[in-house]
C-alpha cells in the first residue's frame, strides 16, 4: 500500500512537473507535493530565447500541463515557496513559510541558474539575464523598443537571443572571448559555421575578447571590452552558462560536485532522496562517467525515470544526451556527447546549411549533429550507441544511407 506514503518534489519545471505526472501513470496513490519557488505553473524555457521570446506564440504554449492537470490528478502544486532546508535524518522538508512536509521519497529537480557577471557595472538597469518566462517578457518588451543590443556569450543562449534580436531588426552585436561561437561544444570548426550564419544575418561578431565594464549612468549605456572598445547599447543580454542550484543539497549534507551527485538511479547520496534535470550530475552506464547535462531532453526523460526510481522500479537512466536549438532559418539536433575528437566528418556541405556533422573518436562516431535534415536521429544514435566502426568516406558519402551505416534493422534505440 502506497496511499498513505507523501513523495514530494522541489522545483516545479520540466523535470519536476513530468516526475509527478509519471508517479500518478505509475499508480502511485500516495500525496504528491510539488513545490516550486516560481510563481508560474510548470513551463517549457526553449521558447524563451525562441518564438515565444519574438513574440510569435502566447503564455498557453509554454506550459508543460494544462491548468487544471495538477487538480485533477491530486498533486498538490505549491507555487511561490521555496524549500529552505532539508533533514535527511527525519525525512523532513522545510519550506520559507516554516511549514514543514514530512516525506518518504525527495527529488531535487531544483535546476540550475545563469552565471552572473561580477564585473563593474553589473548591476546597472539594463543588464539581463535570462532563464525565467519573466525574464522574457522583459526582455521581449527591450526588443520592442528596439536599438542596439549588445549580447555577451555565444553560447547556446547568447546565440538564440542574438537570432531573435536581428529577426526583430535590433543592431546586435555578440562578444565572446573564444575564437568562435559555440566553441565548447563544438570545436572552432563548426563553431565557425555558426559564426557565419550570425554574420551573413548582420550580427557584429566581437570574437577572442572578453567585457571589463558595464558604464551609465543608472541605466547601462555602454560595454567596454577587454580589447579596449566601447560600445553604445540601449540594453545588454548576458548568456555566459548556468549553475546548478545545489543549495539545498549542500546545507542537508547530500554529496555535490558540479550538481548534485547521483547515480545511475539518479538517487543521491542519501537512500530514498534523488535528484533529475539540470541540477543532477548523473553516472551514465554507456560513458562510465558522470555528466551533467542542461538541456530539455534530458529534464523531460529523467524526471519521469527518478519518479520510477522513487517507486523502487530500479530504472537505469541509459539515454544518449540529445538537444536542439533553432536560430534563424537554421535548425539542428545534437545527439552523443564529444569532450575530445580527432576529426570532425561532414555528410553534405556545411556552406549550404543542410549537412550532417559527425565527432569522431578513432573510427567511431561519439556525436552527430543534423542541421535543416531531419529524421536521422534513429541512425545517428545508433552508430553512438553501438558503437559501430565507420569509414570516414562511407560516413560522408549521402549516397549511402545512415541506416545502412548504422545497421538499422527497423527498431530504435532509446
Ligand atoms: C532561454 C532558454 C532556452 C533554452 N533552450 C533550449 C533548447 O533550445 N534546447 C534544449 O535542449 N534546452 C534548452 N534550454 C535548457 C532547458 O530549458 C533546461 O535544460 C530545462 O529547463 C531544465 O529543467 P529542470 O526542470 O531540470 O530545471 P529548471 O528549468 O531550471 O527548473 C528548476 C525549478 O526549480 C525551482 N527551484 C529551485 N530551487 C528551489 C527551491 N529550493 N524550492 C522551490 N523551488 C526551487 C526553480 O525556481 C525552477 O523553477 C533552454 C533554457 C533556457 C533558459
Amino acid at each position: 500500500m502506497t496511499s498513505n506514503q507523501t513523495h514530494i518534489i522541489v522545483g516545479a519545471s520540466l523535470a519536476g512537473a513530468k516526475a509527478a505526472e509519471t508517479l500518478r501513470q505509475e499508480g502511485f496513490d500516495g500525496r504528491i507535493v510539488l513545490i516550486g519557488a516560481e510563481e508560474e505553473r510548470p513551463y517549457e524555457r526553449p521558447p524563451l530565447s525562441k518564438d515565444y521570446l519574438r513574440g510569435e506564440v502566447g503564455r498557453e504554449k509554454v506550459y508543460v500541463h494544462d491548468e487544471g492537470f495538477y487538480a485533477e490528478h491530486d498533486i498538490e502544486l505549491r507555487l511561490g515557496r521555496t524549500a529552505e532546508s532539508l533533514d535527511t535524518s527525519s525525512s523532513e522538508l522545510q519550506l520559507d513559510d516554516a511549514e514543514r512536509l514530512r516525506y518518504d521519497r525527495l527529488l531535487l529537480t531544483t535546476g540550475a541558474e545563469p552565471r552572473r557577471l561580477p564585473i563593474p557595472g553589473a548591476e546597472l538597469d539594463g543588464v539581463m539575464y535570462l532563464r525565467s518566462v519573466q525574464d522574457s517578457d522583459t526582455l521581449r518588451a527591450r526588443l520592442d523598443d528596439g536599438g542596439a543590443v549588445v549580447v555577451v556569450g555565444a553560447g547556446w543562449i547568447g546565440a538564440e537571443v542574438a537570432a531573435s534580436a536581428r529577426q526583430r531588426g535590433l543592431e546586435v552585436t555578440v562578444i565572446e572571448p573564444a575564437s568562435v561561437p559555440l566553441e565548447r561544444v563544438m570545436g572552432a570548426e563548426v563553431g565557425a559555421i555558426y559564426r557565419d550564419i550570425h554574420t551573413d544575418h548582420g550580427v557584429q561578431m566581437l570574437l577572442g575578447t572578453g567585457v571589463e565594464a558595464f558604464v551609465g549612468d543608472k541605466a547601462v549605456e555602454r560595454v567596454r571590452t577587454s580589447d579596449g572598445r566601447e560600445l553604445e547599447c540601449a540594453f545588454v543580454v548576458v548568456g555566459v552558462g548556468v549553475q546548478p542550484r545545489i543549495g539545498l543539497a549542500v546545507r542537508a549534507g547530500i554529496a555535490v560536485d558540479n550538481g548534485v551527485l547521483v547515480d545511475e538511479h539518479l538517487q543521491t547520496s542519501v537512500p530514498g532522496v534523488f535528484a533529475a534535470g539540470d541540477v543532477g550530475n548523473a553516472y551514465h552506464p554507456f560513458y562510465e562517467d558522470r555528466i551533467r547535462v542542461e538541456h530539455w531532453a534530458n529534464a523531460l526523460n529523467q524526471g519521469p525515470a527518478a519518479a520510477r526510481n522513487m517507486l523502487d522500479q530500479s530504472v537505469a537512466y541509459e539515454r544518449l544526451p540529445y538537444f536542439f536549438s533553432d536560430q534563424y532559418e537554421v535548425g539542428m539536433e545534437y545527439t552523443g556527447f564529444a569532450r575530445d575528437w580527432d576529426r570532425v566528418v561532414f555528410r553534405g556541405d556545411p556552406a549550404t546549411r543542410e549537412f550532417v556533422a559527425f565527432w569522431l573518436v578513432e573510427d567511431r562516431v561519439v556525436a552527430g549533429m543534423n542541421v535543416n535534415v531531419w529524421d536521422v536521429i534513429d541512425p545517428i544514435k545508433r552508430l553512438i550507441g553501438e558503437r559501430v566502426t565507420v569509414d570516414d568516406r562511407r560516413l560522408a558519402d549521402p549516397d549511402v544511407s545512415l541506416e545502412e551505416l548504422a545497421h538499422v534493422d527497423g527498431g530504435t534505440v532509446a
